[in-house]
């Protein structure tokens, strides 16, 4: 028999690659893939690792280092995960480490986790009412005993339908006012017991419980389409206008595969959207529901982990609502996988690596566990659109609103006109100003939209034009007015608001453009009675921001609320009627070839805000140029036209989906030392992909906390296998950061890139 004396590890490092290490024969018969080992590295120094294979092959290296230490008794990784894992490393070509690094909890890689144990409270067997009734009689004479009971059944919930709540002891003792005797007394008795269990770190809302609503007879049929394409697909599109009800839909999906016992998992471009979907999903499938996103504590990453992976006895998360990172949870048992508003760019993870695109690995993560894939949009990617033409993916739509109500009514506002007829107040053109009147006259509410946070995007000096920059970036720097300071958003530097132009010395310093807080300004100037918040990074850095702000609108607390891109996707409010655009231009002057996808789809997402219940919204968006092919689009709701004009441009100019993109990011803080070796870099790549390689060249911004930046992209043919191409690169960048002096290259490579 052979035995397993080496293990291939993946150590938390950007190095490609597996790491061999020798397995000690006092734990070879425990050791398994996806537990973590301690290794030595380098000098002396300690890494935990995660064992992914166990094999007898001794490596091709003379001194074979051995395994320190075991730390699992059972795996903390799947083998559905380390296959994803390393699926995510060969596509976006990273290490496997990067990989691990994203997705694992902290406190598990950093092999510190520790559960806090506490003493909790329950019913030490089932009673009947009637015999909870006499035992509650029957302590009349122990008014201690009888407060502790009633307390107990108070915080546990009892009788409410749903299972009962573990109590803390030490919160049970304080609210009944009883004493430990007492509890000892009632668990002599066997009414009440203990168990000792893992704190619970995530505080589950009570909801009251609803059944699934009945899907109306559109609805019924998009239901149908889509089981009846998953009989030969495994993946569908679903693409449904705005508040066509699709997120029922979904519920309806949810609801067969909770009661196959399969689990799920839900995604959401956007944190701020987790907070209103999470109590609707609650109201159905009540604690199988959990939420996971980068706002959680470790502690509680940890505990939805193990709820996940079921080493949990506090309860077992069958839906898992979740931001790109949900990804990575340790699944065994997904029967489907609903990445909802699919064509959101927020997918895509830009720094560092792994840079990975959570919708199409969600897909490959749904393969691996044979579940089924919904993406979900009312104006899909072109990469996902054109996926449903060829045929790979299903396609279902859904081209009315729940309730028949129309689609909102969209008003462009020309600016330029009204600008030069003087008939601006401030920001706010006529139409968008009359719309609002209307609106707060019924007291309806009105959602802002601008895509830029702070007062103003750049200060000026009104005499000789001197801007304000960053001293580590080549950006202007943003005027905060709340703090009075300018802000750089690539870096966070920022410096007090200069008195004196730096450049002619006059005292002439103006600001320029506007963003979210000059709005939130002006429009409590224009309307002094109105309630007026501001969603968006700055006012939303504390934990329960978003769940607060997002609150008091919806208890008509707000009745203007201003926000940037986190206001427009997928919140759905009652009493919402009227949005305005202040400012469509600069979504669609945007140097990127999907800038016209990208502002139809914002514009339509934020269009759909509107009028989602009664009656028909309206929707004011400011721009210049309201002959723009984009806008007049967006006026006939015409995703179609889009689509089409889009794929037909990309076609032409060899764009994805007609091809694959990889983009090569190459720093360096001396600007020559970057153009001498991105240009080696760039005629090395040209040997191979000729004149499919694009640049090097400087983008817009081309200089980032001190780094120089030039980026190279390379066109792949969508066709041929990418795998070789992906190692021409590779051995491309091996070359060049070989070079004499290149130590202090910093090459990034972009798969896909957004
Ligand atoms: P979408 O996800 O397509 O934007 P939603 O699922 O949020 O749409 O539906 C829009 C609104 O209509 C929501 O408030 C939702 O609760 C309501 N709604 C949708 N379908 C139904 C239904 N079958 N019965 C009752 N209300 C529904
Ligand atoms: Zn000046
Ligand atoms: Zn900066």
């Amino acid at each position: 028999m052979t035995r397993t004396r080496f293990a291939d590890i993946i150590l938390p490092l950007a190095v490609r690659g597996r790491f061999t290490y020798m397995v000690p024969e006092s734990i070879i018969d425990y050791v398994k893939p996806g537990m973590r080992v301690i290794v030595p590295f380098s000098s002396n120094r300690l890494y935990t690792g995660i064992i992914c294979a166990l094999h007898d092959q001794p490596p091709a290296v003379r001194n074979i280092r051995t395994v320190s230490e075991l730390i699992d008794i059972v795996p903390s990784v799947n083998e559905m995960q380390l296959k994803l894992w390393l699926w995510i490393s060969e596509y976006y070509m990273c290490s496997e480490g990067e990989v691990m690094k994203a997705a694992l909890p902290s406190e598990i890689s950093l092999n510190n986790y520790k559960q806090k144990l506490e003493n909790y409270i329950i019913l030490a067997r089932k009673f009947s009412d009637d015999e909870l009734n006499k035992i509650l009689d029957s302590l009349k004479k122990a008014p201690r005993q009888q407060e502790l009971l009633l307390s107990w059944l108070r915080l546990s919930g009892y009788g409410s339908g749903s299972p009962d709540i573990p109590v803390r002891k030490s919160s049970l003792l304080a609210e009944s006012h009883s004493t430990p005797a007492a509890f000892e007394t009632l668990a002599s008795k066997g009414v009440l017991s203990s168990r000792h269990q893992p704190v619970s770190r995530i505080s589950d809302e009570v909801t009251d419980m609803e059944p699934v609503k009945k899907l109306s007879a559109a609805q019924s049929q998009a239901f149908n389409s889509i089981k009846n394409h998953f009989n030969e697909k495994d993946i569908v599109l679903v693409h449904g206008v705005t508040s066509s009800g699709k997120t029922e839909i979904y519920i309806h999906l949810i609801e067969e595969q909770i009661k196959k016992g399969k689990q799920v998992l839900y995604m959401l471009p956007e944190i701020a959207l987790t907070t209103q979907i999470i109590l609707r999903l609650k109201k159905h499938f009540g604690d199988l529901t959990g939420v996971y996103h980068s706002r959680l504590s470790d502690p509680e990453r940890v505990e939805i982990w193990n709820r996940i992976a079921g080493n949990d006895d506090s309860g077992c998360y069958r839906l898992i609502l979740g931001v790109r990172s949900s990804l990575f949870l340790p699944f065994n048992n997904l029967g489907l996988v609903i990445v909802d508003e699919e064509h959101d760019g927020s997918y895509k993870q830009h720094d560092p690596a792994p840079r990975y695109h959570a919708r199409d690995s969600a897909i490959i993560l749904a393969a691996l566990h044979k579940a089924k894939t919904i993406l979900g949009s009312a104006s899909p990617s072109i990469e996902s659109y054109n996926n449903t033409i060829s045929g790979k993916y299903g396609l279902t739509e859904l081209m009315e609103r729940f309730g028949q109500i129309k689609l909102p009514e969209i008003i462009l506002a020309n600016t330029r006109e009204a600008y030069k007829r003087k008939l601006m107040v401030s920001h706010f053109t006529p139409e968008l100003l009359r719309a609002m009147d209307d609106a707060l006259g019924r007291e309806e509410q009105i959602i802002l939209f601008q895509n830029r946070r702070g007062f103003s995007p750049y200060i000026e000096c009104s005499e000789c034009g001197w801007i304000p920059v960053c001293i580590q970036c080549s950006v202007n720097l943003t005027y905060h007015k709340g703090i009075n300071r300018l802000v750089c958003h690539y870096c966070g530097y920022n410096t007090g608001m200069p008195s004196k132009c730096e450049s002619c010395h006059t005292t002439g310093m103006v600001t320029r453009g506007f963003g979210t807080e000059k709005i939130e300004d002006e429009i409590k100037i224009v309307f002094p009675s109105a309630r007026v918040a501001r969603m968006d990074q700055d006012t939303t850095r504390n934990k329960n921001s978003f769940n607060k702000i997002i609150k008091a609108f919806e208890e008509r607390r707000i009745d203007i609320l201003i926000g940037t891109q986190m206001i427009s996707k997928g919140l759905d409010f009652e009493n919402l009627t009227v949005v305005g655009v202040l400012n469509a231009d600069n979504l669609l002057h945007y140097p990127d070839f999907r800038a016209h996808e990208r502002s139809f789809q914002m514009l339509e997402q934020v269009s759909g805000r509107a009028g989602r219940r009664e009656k028909q919204g309206r929707v004011v968006i400011q721009t210049s140029d309201p002959a723009n092919r984009i806008i007049r689009l967006v006026l006939r709701h015409d995703y179609e036209g889009m689509f089409r004009l889009q794929a037909e441009e990309r076609k032409s100019f060899n764009y994805p989906p007609f091809c694959r993109l990889v983009r090569i990011n190459v720093k360096h803080k001396d600007r020559s030392l970057l153009n001498y070796y991105s240009g080696i870099l760039g005629s090395d790549l040209r040997q191979a992909f000729g004149k499919r390689v694009l640049g090097p060249e400087s983008p817009a911004i081309s200089q980032v906390q001190m780094w120089y930046i030039k980026t190279i992209l390379i066109k792949i043919e969508r066709e041929k296998p990418h795998a070789r191409a992906k190692q021409l690169i590779a051995d491309a960048i091996e070359r060049v950061e070989k070079e004499k002096g290149a130590s202090a290259l910093r090459i990034a490579v972009d798969v896909d890139p957004y």
